[in-house]
């Protein structure tokens, strides 16, 4: 059932419908949930036929929908209004704030942070904190003593850490208690690292945070990772890897065995890339296994097991297990030493698919530093399939973009530029949203040959850009003259100890 084509502005925006739904995943599929009628959900979309995305909706929210055409401009611009006009709640609410004794109140885990507008303030607040970084679509929230006393709380948000709110100091101690408190930690430790995990439902919808407390000498620094399940957006056609590499990427992925490696640094998105992988070659006749550290998200359909120092589960333990399971593919976490890398190589040898990450700037150091590790070069020429660097760079906010004509000084190919001027919408940064660039090495004979010879990363770079190798800068900067991000973003996260610097 739909309705025709409608303005959206004739929607009153409820709080409690569009939050049903996160920021990322409404901006993605172009939806947006409009309020309830009859018991069903009022539904913007302008795509009637995208059949996956009602049937996500409709799993999410467990509800039938009605559907409401709308056109895709005024459905994003509608979706940027809805979650952004709260923007200042937490702040409204901390500001607000009476200095009344607040009384605590007890609650049992995984209470809905839209049940909750009463509470005493301290409770009030942490829920508003959590509401809006989710709403804001934020990566991590971070609680940190000031040195002159009180608390600041940051955002990171699209990979950039983003000022938000300093409650006030007489609040420090108790939302900071309350924290450690929903995480099961200990409350009365304050010398020593925790960690933890909350759960808590948000419109029905379960979010886990991974909680990490460590004592500075200003007092507990908190960081709460948001891992919602929902805002993670799977697909080898989602995460920005175009055409040509894309196939190349595939044909990887099909291979029976091998090893794969993707690297890049922290936050640089290796483990959705590695995902997106598993879930396309999950079939009934393969045995996916994973080992990792934490299980970032639980896969539907895939074995995951989380190594635990704690009890010496590490990955090499782990993986010896995982090959008694008659696994097809093995997906480790990240290769950190030598005895890792070698069941890795030995999997692969025995007739395994071995994906797996690394932490080096480009493709070819890859290999330079499995051999530093002590893995012998022609292990390494003989069972590494390909290697996949990658970054992710922030994207021009499509509300802000404007473009700018510069003289050719630079000896840019091209005098226009994109670029966002900020406005409310991207907190007056410019940009909006993520996307991946990558550099992709397929192991060629060339290579192979290269790195028998010696492997040094910066040779085997030149060998592999004779394949047809296209550097991650170049990549970048692609995605630059087409206007999708910014030559000084793609710069911010491809500098250091790049090989093609000293080209
Ligand atoms: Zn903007």
């Amino acid at each position: 059932m739909a309705h025709a084509a409608q303005d959206l502005s004739l929607y009153p925006f409820v709080e409690s419908q569009t939050q049903r739904l996160p920021y990322a995943f409404v901006k993605k599929r172009g939806v947006l949930p409009l309020g309830e009628e009859g018991g069903r959900l009022l539904l913007a979309l302008s795509d009637p036929y995208d059949l996956e995305t009602l049937e996500e909706v409709r799993c999410l929210l467990r509800t039938p929908l009605v559907e409401v055409l709308a056109s895709a401009e005024a459905i994003e611009a509608a979706i940027e209004r809805c979650y952004h006009q709260k923007e200042d709640a937490a702040s409204q609410l901390i500001a607000s704030l009476s200095l009344e004794t607040p009384q605590q109140q007890e609650e049992g885990e995984g209470y809905d942070l839209l049940d909750r507008s009463e509470g005493s303030p301290v409770i009030q607040i942490l829920n508003a904190i959590l509401k809006e970084a989710i709403g804001q679509g934020a990566s991590d929230i971070h609680f940190e003593p000031q040195e002159e006393g009180g608390l600041t709380v940051r955002y990171r948000i699209d990979g950039v850490l983003k000022m938000r709110h300093a409650p006030p100091r007489e609040y420090q101690a108790q939302l900071l208690t309350r924290i450690k408190v929903l995480a099961q930690l200990d409350i009365a430790e304050q010398r020593l690292p925790q960690d933890g995990r909350i759960k808590l439902q948000l419109g029905g919808r379960e979010i886990d945070f991974r909680v990490s407390t460590v004592p500075t000498s200003h007092g507990e620094r908190i960081v709460l990772r948001i891992l919602d399940r929902s805002n993670l957006l799977l697909g080898l056609e989602k995460i920005g890897m175009e055409a040509a590499l894309l196939e190349k990427f595939r044909r990887l992925i099909s291979f029976s065995e091998g090893i794969i490696l993707v690297t890049g640094p922290t936050g640089s998105g290796k483990t959705t890339t590695l995902y997106s992988a598993l879930v396309e070659m999950q079939s009934e006749e393969v045995n996916i296994m994973t080992i990792e550290e934490p299980i970032e998200y639980k896969l539907r359909g895939i074995a995951q097991m989380g190594v635990n120092p704690k009890i010496d589960l590490t990955f090499a333990k782990g993986l010896r297990h995982i090959l008694r399971q008659d696994p097809d593919v093995i997906m480790i976490g990240e290769i950190r030493d030598k005895e890792t890398a070698g069941i890795a190589i030995q999997s692969a040898l025995t007739g395994h698919l071995v994906l797996s990450t690394l932490h080096t700037n480009d493709a070819p150091s890859a290999l330079t530093r499995l051999v530093d590790m002590g893995i012998e070069p022609y292990l390494l020429a003989s069972t590494v399939i390909g290697v996949l660097a990658q970054r992710l760079v922030r994207k021009i906010c499509p509300h802000c973009k404007t473009l700018s004509f510069r003289d050719e000084t630079e000896g840019a190919p091209q005098s226009a530029r994109f670029y966002g001027k900020g406005c409310s919408l991207c907190f007056e940064t410019g940009y909006k949203g993520r996307l991946g660039i990558y550099e992709l090495m397929p192991m060629s004979h060339e290579v192979q040959r290269a790195l028998l010879a010696s492997p040094d990363s910066m040779h085997l770079k030149e060998i592999a850009k004779q394949k047809g190798l296209v550097p991650l800068r170049i990549a970048g900067e692609d995605l630059a003259a087409q206007g999708t991000t910014t030559l000084a973003e793609v710069l911010r996260v491809t500098r250091g100890g790049d090989a093609d610097a000293a080209v």
